[in-house]
């Protein structure tokens, strides 16, 4: 067992770290990636995150341990839309989500930036179109080390696009699976992932989604890739198990004058000519409401969007799925448009393999016999279909706990995607189907909390990301999203945030 994280020897003096030029909330995808971007500039940067480091051990790939106990679990309480408490499916670690996300690093597709038309309602146009992100989402793929395969995917931008690793190979089964969806006329294209496969498999077997990678080795999240760079500036310090309470502003001026946080029993307040709040979007919105900032547009908390997804497993009694991490395979035949229904659907992706000790704590009903049957001839399909902003879906403060609104707009899109799926699977091969839609309790792909916008009426932050209110406060994580595409979102709040950053390095200038 080994423990090398970047800033592990870091330690909080509030002598010297309680003032800064930027304080960074949250070490997650927006965070981190923002602080590797100024690196090289030398600013004093100092970065408050709740968690802590997850320690390099045997136990990251037990599903009892992940599963059964769910250690890595946060330990939040929210309330969802009926004032019932739930625990949100999401993680707080040095990484953030991305220690447990499944590594897929997708560019949003060049429609996403427009607006689409659904019969549910309306996905709107973002303030700049695809081409402002596109150099952006090439640096946070080469910083990300993404793998992947262009010129197949019917969805894929147009170029340059291109990646620096071929693609993480199919395993024998899957490369099978796809052989038998190809032969139905659909496209099947490869993954685009932020894994090393020889790194992750040499320390054992298994998929990585959901799973962390302690030793900061094979998979490439915000820990591994962007706060490794981030500390080789001398001015940057990482406070662990900090948790920021609120944002306050001066006495007679709209700038956020200080931030306070509690770590180990005690409270403080820290001071930076910058703050960047990079909590993800539920928390972000949750501590601007909580201070009551940034929000005369009343939109901080609203236009929550999640992507409707569901898991299906097709199952062949034929074929054996021998399979250890599975999750390359990709279809993207239906995103812009299926020819059966007229509609854009969304994505289907792999999952990592599912196998029956992941099963049984998902399904504590059915008989071990029958995960074991369906897990050795199914095969484990995650999909997602776009989320519709809605005013009224929203984080609000109920007592003092964050209370999520959640009803899914886009439901009737979603399964006339699983329907199109089950038909797919059918003609492939693979008759036997069962479906789940996800609960409205795992927020992973949870954006549009704090969204950027031209107006400042109708959005929170500017096309920079710094709020319209506060001039001395940028939001840099999934919250500043318009829509939700229906692609994973990591590699976008990626792109926004090196875009963000590289825009702060001269505007600290004039803060
Ligand atoms: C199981 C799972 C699988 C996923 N798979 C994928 C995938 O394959 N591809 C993909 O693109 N996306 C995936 N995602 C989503 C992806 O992880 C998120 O979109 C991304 O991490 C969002 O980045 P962020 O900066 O908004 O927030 P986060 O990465 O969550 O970072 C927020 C950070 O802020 C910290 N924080 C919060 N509140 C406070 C506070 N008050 N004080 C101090 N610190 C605070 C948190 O602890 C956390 O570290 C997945 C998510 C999950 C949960």
């Amino acid at each position: 067992m080994t423990n090398t994280h970047p800033g592990q020897d870091h330690r909080f003096d509030p002598a010297t770290d309680l003032d800064s030029d930027i304080l960074i909330i949250g070490s997650g995808m927006g965070g981190a990636t923002f602080a590797s971007a100024l690196a090289e500039s030398g600013v004093r940067i100092v970065m408050l995150e709740q968690g802590d480091f997850i320690a390099d051990s045997p136990d990251n790939r037990d599903p009892d341990v992940v599963y059964g106990q769910m250690r890595f679990h946060s330990k939040l309480h929210w309330l969802d839309k009926n004032d019932q408490a739930f625990t949100p499916g999401n993680f707080e670690w040095v990484g953030g989500n991305t220690k447990f996300y499944g590594a897929v690093l997708y560019r949003f597709r060049e429609a996403d930036f427009g607006e689409r038309r659904y019969e549910e309602g309306v996905s709107p146009a973002w303030p700049f179109g695809y081409s402002e992100l596109q150099p952006w989402y090439e640096k946070a793929e080469r910083l990300y080390k993404v793998r992947g395969q262009t010129g197949v995917d019917p969805s894929e931008p147009r170029g340059p696009y291109g990646y620096d690793y071929p693609p993480v190979p199919d395993e024998p089964a899957i490369a099978d699976v796809r052989r038998r969806l190809e032969r139905t006329g659909i496209k099947v294209s490869s993954l685009p992932l932020a894994v090393d496969i020889d790194a992750w498999t040499s320390r054992g077997k298994g998929p990585w989604d959901q799973y962390p990678d302690g030793s900061n080795t094979g998979k490439m999240d915000a820990e591994s890739c962007a706060l490794t760079i981030a500390v080789g500036n001398p001015g940057f310090k990482l406070i662990r198990n900090a948790e920021v309470q609120a944002l306050e502003l001066g006495k007679s001026s709209n700038r956020i004058e200080s931030v306070t946080f509690t770590l180990g029993g005690e409270t403080h307040q820290a001071r930076a000519k910058l703050v960047v709040l990079a909590a993800g979007a539920v928390p972000s919105a949750a501590l601007l409401l909580k201070s009551g900032l940034a929000n005369t547009s009343d939109q901080v908390g609203r236009n929550f969007m999640n992507h409707v997804f569901s898991f299906l497993i097709a199952v062949n009694p034929f074929f054996s799925n021998t399979s250890s991490y599975q999750k390359t395979l990709s279809i993207n035949h239906f995103y812009d448009e299926d020819n059966d229904t007229g509609k854009a659907l969304g994505n289907m992706q792999l999952v990592g393999r599912l196998f029956p000790e992941t099963l049984r704590f998902q399904e504590k009903n059915a008989p071990y016999w029958l995960l074991k049957w369906i897990s050795r001839h199914g095969v484990d399909w995650f999909l997602q279909t776009e989320d519709i902003p809605k005013p009224d879906n929203r984080v609000v403060i109920k007592d003092g706990t964050t209370k999520l609104i959640w009803n899914r707009p886009h439901i009737p899109t979603h399964m006339a995607m699983v329907e199109r799926a089950k038909k797919m699977f059918k003609t492939a091969g693979f008759p036997i189907q069962f479906h789940r839609l996800m609960g409205e309790d795992v927020p992973y792909h949870q954006c549009g909390t704090v969204r950027m916008g031209a107006d400042p009426k109708t959005s929170v932050l500017n096309q920079n990301n710094v709020a319209w209110d506060h001039p001395n406060l940028m939001v840099v994580d999934a919250s500043s999203f318009v829509s939700s595409a229906a692609v994973n979102p990591g590699l976008t709040v990626a792109a926004l945030s090196l875009r963000a950053a590289e825009f702060a390095k001269t505007y600290l200038g004039e803060l």
